[in-house]
């Protein structure tokens, strides 16, 4: 055996997934895994290791899991949904713990822990190589393979119906490759709101030949449950991985779909943020309102408010409430869905919340922070503490950058009031935390 091929326990587990197997002779750290698995790694450079496969299951593993055993989207799919809850709740403790912080706090499940994604980035690419075309998600620790994923369980049937049919209909075209930056198809997004909109984005290169008439007549005619309302072309060439709108083409219907969230309508185009779990956006909504408490006659700002669903939910018990957020399609949207509510008390700014916090002369009792997986920025987050609002009620939806900005939130004088985990992704291994803090 090649000797940097070891067999070993996983003895350690870490929140988001970053685990320690004990070998014969030391202990490596890797990425994926549960707790108690035998797992064949190969050690890279000093204490680091790669995941190859799982030799025994862990016995916290009761369920068979899913069939896409390759697939990186899940990690926890072989755990009864309650015993993922307890084991995210520990790696949770553990890391407030490790970065000083001794909370009481609850995380919620989440009752959908199924058929729950309500948007979905899948990729074209090669399963293996010279394989036929292939459109799903990446494979676990792999940069270039995707898999098929022709039975994923946290997204609805329709996704799989519209996945399928789109890999088979494009069977004989060339996907975009990311080294060669040859190729025409490069992603497809879907999203499927639980008000009963679809919206389909095809993401291909500027110069293609592909036949998208017969493409979208094909779509039209799928046997789907909720009804595709737009199918929406984007142009990119860009050589980034992320999908960068470089033209833009409406081949059926409209460019946006509309979702419900504690009565409230939201125009959601292709290219705004939008929580990825309708079910649980609701609960997490609930959970901002109840922590801030009674918030009539106070001023809200909401940075980083995406489509602004918490700008509204907050102006509809606050005096006013401004939203700040960098996607200016995103801003037009939430002035939109205002309109749409009828709710007159909120103002939207489209900009960096760096920049933006410069020229605002908005005074706020009350802060929202719901920042991207990185955090917030340190020259954003000071500015945002010189501010000195009575109450900060941050979302986070990474709670490793979340406990790196509490440092720097208790420095400038302020206590967490209450705190709480929301499992809003269920079976893979994010973790959403809702916290309050107010100043001594
Ligand atoms: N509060 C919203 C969105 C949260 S996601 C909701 O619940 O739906 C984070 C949002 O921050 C995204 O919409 C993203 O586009 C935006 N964003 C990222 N970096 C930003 C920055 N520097 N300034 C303003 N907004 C930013």
């Amino acid at each position: 055996m090649n000797n940097k091929i070891k067999v070993g326990k996983i003895i350690e587990v870490n929140f988001p997934n970053k685990n320690k197997v004990e070998t014969e002779n030391n202990n490596l750290n890797i990425k994926g895994g549960i707790l108690g698995q035998i797992v064949e790694v190969k050690q890279s450079r000093g204490k680091k290791g790669k995941l190859l496969k799982v030799l025994e299951k862990s016995s916290l593993e009761k369920l068979q899991g899913c069939i896409h055993t390759e697939c990186g989207g899940c990690s926890y799919d072989t755990l009864i949904y309650e015993d993922e809850v307890k084991y995210k709740k520990e790696m949770l403790k553990k890391l407030f713990e490790e970065a000083g912080f001794n909370f009481d706090f609850n995380l919620i499940g989440n009752s959908h822990y199924k058929s729950y994604r309500n948007k979905m980035e899948y990729t074209f690419g090669d399963e293996y190589k010279g394989s036929p075309i292939a459109l799903g998600l990446h494979k676990k620790n792999k940069f270039y393979e995707i898999e098929n994923t022709t039975h994923c369980q946290i997204v609805h049937q329709d996704f799989n119906k519209i996945r399928f049919f789109t890999r088979d209909f494009f069977d004989q075209e060339e996907f975009y490759n990311r080294r060669t930056h040859e190729g025409v198809l490069r992603h497809l997004v879907i999203r499927r709101t639980n008000f009963g909109e679809i919206l389909i984005n095809l993401v291909t290169t500027k110069n293609h030949t592909l036949d998208l008439k017969s493409y979208t007549e094909g779509l039209l005619k799928l046997d789907t449950e909720a009804k595709i309302v737009g199918i929406t072309n984007t142009l990119n060439d860009s050589y980034s991985d992320a999908i960068v709108n470089e033209g833009f083409e409406v081949l059926y219907g409209r460019d946006y779909c509309v979702e419900e969230l504690l009565g409230l309508k939201f125009k959601i185009g292709p290219f705004s943020f939008f929580q990825t779990n309708s079910y649980s956006a609701e609960t997490l909504y609930k959970l901002a309102q109840k922590l801030i408490g009674n918030i009539e006659n106070k001023n809200v700002l909401d940075l980083y408010s995406g489509t602004g669903t918490i700008t509204q939910i907050m102006a509809q018990k606050a005096n006013t409430a401004v939203g700040v957020e960098i996607v200016e399609s995103a801003v037009k949207d939430a002035w939109e869905n205002a309109k749409l509510n009828n709710i007159e008390n909120v103002e939207f700014i489209a900009d960096d919340v760096l920049k933006a916090l410069d020229n605002l002369d908005f005074v706020a009792d009350v802060i929202v922070l719901d920042p991207p997986r990185e955090g917030i920025h340190p020259k954003a987050l000071e500015k945002i503490l010189s501010r000195e609002p009575e109450e900060i009620l941050y979302i986070s939806c990474n709670p490793v950058s979340f406990v790196r900005d509490l440092e720097k939130i208790k420095e400038e004088g302020y206590e967490v009031k209450k705190i709480c985990g929301l499992d809003q992704f269920p079976r893979t291994n994010h973790v959403e935390t809702v916290v309050l803090m107010s100043r001594k």
